[in-house]
C-alpha cells in the first residue's frame, strides 16, 4: 500500500509555524503499521492525517487486509 500527498492547500504546523513536507511516516491501524506517505512537519515531525485517510482509506485497508 503506498499513499502519496501533494501540499496542495499549504498546510502548515500549528506549533512551529513550518510549511508541511511529504516524507515517509508510519500509521497503526488494526493492530498492523503501515508505511505511508504524509505530509510531515521538517522540524517536529508532527504528522498531518487528512480526513479521508483517516475515514475512507482506513476502511480500504481493512478491506485488503480481509481480502488476504
Ligand atoms: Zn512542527
Amino acid at each position: 500500500m503506498k499513499l502519496e500527498f501533494e501540499n496542495k492547500e499549504g498546510l502548515m504546523c500549528s506549533k512551529c509555524r513550518l510549511l508541511l513536507e511529504p516524507g515517509k511516516a508510519h500509521i497503526t491501524y488494526l493492530k498492523s503499521t503501515f508505511p505511508v506517505e504524509l505530509l510531515t512537519c521538517p522540524k517536529c515531525g508532527e504528522v498531518y492525517v487528512p480526513e479521508d485517510l483517516a475515514l475512507g482509506k482506513m476502511q480500504e485497508v481493512e478491506k485488503n487486509l480481509e481480502d488476504k
